[in-house]
This record gives structure tokens, C-alpha cells and sequence, in this order.
């Protein structure tokens, strides 16, 4: 039996997916750490290794071989992971994209067929946002049982989507705080940077 939480820090560490540093989230609060999981999922070994772990706890879990139909995930974040985890499944794996008028839609010919079970993907959940609209747009078009999957909670919840089932192979609790209770703004540290927005990040 692997210990997945334990193998995935491994992993993050190992491919400096773990950041520390002063970052504005898109909550608009500051961390000093931060989860950068496409660094992790730029290794095809690594993201191979951790879509297996988390279908192999799922369905484990569930008893049941093959729990879902499709992998759906919330673009750019969760395409590779989506497509990762699909692999792992032997599923279809499909992106939603974000719509004009807000939420997400499917584009370039994906669908899904009524009663469908499908499990949404999100490789890092902080506050659940973007999985959760992926989530009313699966109810809208009416799919069967949903249920969500991350590589890391961070969300400080075991359950941050309420009622739907949730997995993820490992926890990490990263305090953040908003800016004008920040330790690190009132260090005089560098202003706060959004992750992903320059290089180095
Ligand atoms: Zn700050």
C-alpha cells in the first residue's frame, strides 16, 4: 500500500513545486508559500505516478473499478492533470474553459451525455472556485453522480465541496492573511507577486 500523501511531497519538493516567497492569491490575501503544481506536472513520470495514486485511492474508496465515465477539468490549470488522471481511469479526459458571460462551458466538441458520472479535476484546491462553477455547469447539463479530485487540498476543509464526495492524496495548510494584517508586508518584504506572473514563478 503506498503512503500517496507522503510520496506526493515527495514529489512536489522534488520538482520545487513548493514556492516560499511573499504571493497575493487570487483571493486577494498573502502567503508566504505557495503551491506551484505544473511544476510537478511538467515531469510525465511524476504526473503519471500521482494520477495512478489518486485513481488507485478512489477507487479503492469506492470499490469499484471503473467509477466514472469522463475527467473533466477547469483550463489552464487542470488540462494536463485532467488529461493525466483520464489516462489513469481509461476514461475520456475534456477541459471546460471559461465563458464570456462568466462560469465555464465546453468548447471544441466536448459534451456531456445526461447521467454521465464525472469526476472533476482541479490539481490544487484552495477555495474550490473554479471546480465548483465546472460543477454547476455539469449540473445544468445533466450529468449523473459528481464528485471532485485534487492532488492537494489546501483548503483547510475535508469536505470544501459540501455535500459532493472529494479526494485528494495529500493536505497542506498554508496560512494567508489579507494585506493589511500580512507579516511579511509589515517585514517590509517585497510586494506581494501573483504566482505565475513572471518568471521564476
Ligand atoms: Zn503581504
Amino acid at each position: 500500500m503506498i503512503d500517496a500523501p507522503e510520496r506526493t511531497l515527495e514529489l512536489l519538493k522534488n520538482s520545487n513545486a513548493l514556492l516560499e516567497g511573499h504571493f497575493l492569491l487570487s483571493s486577494g490575501r498573502h502567503a508566504g508559500r505557495y503551491v506551484q503544481c505544473a511544476r510537478l506536472l511538467q515531469h510525465p513520470s511524476f504526473s503519471e505516478e500521482v494520477c495512478a495514486d489518486l485513481a488507485s485511492v478512489i477507487r479503492t474508496d469506492l470499490d469499484e473499478e471503473n467509477p466514472f465515465d469522463v475527467i473533466v477539468g477547469p483550463a489552464m490549470g487542470a488540462v494536463t492533470f485532467g488529461y493525466e488522471l483520464a489516462r489513469a481511469f481509461g476514461v475520456r479526459g475534456v477541459f471546460a474553459e471559461r465563458a464570456p458571460k462568466g462560469g465555464f462551458t465546453l468548447r471544441r466538441g466536448f459534451s456531456i451525455q445526461p447521467g454521465e458520472r464525472v469526476l472533476v479535476a482541479e490539481d490544487v484546491v484552495t477555495t474550490g472556485k473554479s471546480a465548483k462553477e465546472v460543477v454547476v455547469m455539469l449540473q445544468e447539463m445533466g450529468a449523473g453522480l459528481v464528485s471532485v479530485a485534487s492532488i492537494v487540498n489546501r483548503s483547510g476543509r475535508s469536505d470544501p465541496f459540501d455535500a459532493l464526495p472529494y479526494y485528494a492524496l495529500t493536505e497542506l495548510e498554508i496560512p494567508s492573511w489579507s494585506a493589511d494584517a500580512c507579516p511579511l508586508c509589515a517585514e517590509g518584504a517585497d510586494p506581494a507577486v501573483k504566482p505565475g506572473s513572471r518568471p521564476g514563478l
